[in-house]
């Protein structure tokens, strides 16, 4: 047996209710439940319980009409459809039905039984394939919020790729670089060893055979004079060689910050004093050193190599019998060390590249070198945390600063 269509008709009158009843009654064929609900709040009570499947609406209920109850019903979720029942036919009452969510309207007074079966029947049907659209709606809704979330996270996870190939991509630029520039460093070695290394081979050579000359007794003094040429060349030699190691053992990270704690006067005392012996005629290292306390904490083997470097400078570039300034000045949480001298000077022009390995200003071409010296100065202050700074004027003089913070709990 076929189910029964249950039907509720809002309605405060109950004239209409028994007029609706008996067209149902007249309808051939199928079975219908009606049920009756007289006011507004009655009906919304029945709709909540969702157990009809149709609603036959009155336009007039009391103080709210049909439109209200629909649209209300609709927004509480009521999935059966409905239908207004009006007093007159007009396109406005039809338009405001089907906006509230009505599928139908009709008329009273005019309802066949034919009319309403076929009302009844095709909203039940257009009810039922709504019901159908919104669920592949919403299926298709859910399928486009889990499509996104997969892309937006395949999207992350590209833009991490991308991510790390750009970082890996820096790296490598990096390295390239690094190889380049110490693949650079290393031709510039070659060139400038075998300039520097041709004068003091050559002297070593030409007193080497003037001494094979020197036979007699009488030759004695000009023998000792080659020997000290030869051996002046060697360690010039030797200290060419020296800076070439030293930078690179930077160049390889192999040079650390030992710092141990010493007396920074007698050490810089010390360096002063091993220094006068390479001076000029007339040249002397003027050591002073600001305030009392002394002990400081710092990579001793750095440092002496650091003063060796500016000392033997400011001597170089200095004329014989021009005095040099050494100081040292310690503060509560910093040491400053100054070298000054009273020599030719730097070239404002020259002064960019002054810490640049090989670099050498253009007013010292007679005077020899190789231009490693403060590279090896800039580099060891930097390891050591320190900065490093000068002022010069030329032909009057030149003075380099070097600062290094002090803040070992023991000082
Ligand atoms: P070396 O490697 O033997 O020390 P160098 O003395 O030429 O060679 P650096 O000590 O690096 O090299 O100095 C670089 C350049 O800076 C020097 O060639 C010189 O032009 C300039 N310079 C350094 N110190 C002084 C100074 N006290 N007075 C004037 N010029 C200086
Ligand atoms: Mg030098």
């Amino acid at each position: 047996m076929q189910e029964k269509i249950r039907i509720l008709l809002v309605d405060d009158d109950e004239d209409d209710f028994i007029i609706t009843r008996d067209i149902i009654e007249d309808i051939p064929g199928r079975h219908y439940l009606l049920e009756w609900a007289g006011s507004f709040s009655e009906a919304l009570a029945q709709i909540e319980q969702k157990r009809h499947d149709v609603y036959l609406v009155d336009y007039r209920l009391g103080a709210h009409d049909g439109l209200e109850l629909i649209k209300e019903a609709v927004g509480k979720g009521a999935a059966a459809p409905f239908i207004l029942m009006t007093g007159q036919s007009d396109r406005e009452t039809d338009e405001k039905a089907m906006r509230a969510g009505a599928l139908d309207y009709l008329v009273k007074g005019t309802i066949s039984p034919n009319e309403l079966e076929r009302s009844i029947r095709y909203s039940i049907e257009h009810a039922k394939s709504l019901a159908v659209i919104q669920r592949l709606n919403s299926e298709l809704e859910q399928r486009v919020k889990e499509r996104t979330q997969e892309l937006g996270a395949a999207i992350r996870k590209l833009e991490q790729t991308n991510r790390s190939l750009f970082e890996a991509e820096k790296e490598v630029r990096k390295a390239l670089n690094k190889e380049k520039e110490l693949h650079e460093l290393k031709s510039r070695f070659v060139t400038i060893a075998s300039h520097e290394f041709r004068t003091p081979l050559s002297t070593v050579l030409s007193s080497a055979s003037l001494i094979g000359k020197y036979k007699t007794t009488e030759d004695d003094e000009k023998r000792q004079k080659h020997v000290e040429r030869i051996k002046s060349a060697v360690s010039n030699l030797t200290s060419i060689l020296n800076d070439f190691l030293s930078i690179s053992r930077i160049e390889e990270g192999k040079i650390y910050n030992v710092p141990s704690e010493f007396d920074l006067v007698a050490f810089a005392a010390e360096v002063a004093d091993e220094l006068q012996g390479y001076l000029k005629p007339g040249q002397r290292i003027h050591y002073t050193h600001h305030r009392e306390k002394a002990l400081i904490y710092l990579d001793k083997q750095l440092l002496k190599n650091i003063l060796f470097n500016l000392l033997s400078n400011a001597s170089k570039y200095s004329g014989e019998g021009k005095d040099i300034h050494f100081t040292t000045h310690t503060s509560d949480d910093c040491i400053t060390i100054t070298v000054q001298d009273e020599g030719i000077g730097i070239p404002d022009a020259d002064k960019t590249y002054l810490f640049s390995p090989f670099f050498r200003a253009q007013n010292v071409t007679n005077i020899q070198g190789t231009g490693l010296g403060l590279n090896i100065v800039k580099r060891y202050v930097d390891i050591m945390e320190g900065t490093l700074s000068y002022q010069s004027e030329l032909d009057k003089g030149t003075t380099f600063t070097i600062t290094f913070p002090q803040n070992h709990p023991t000082l």
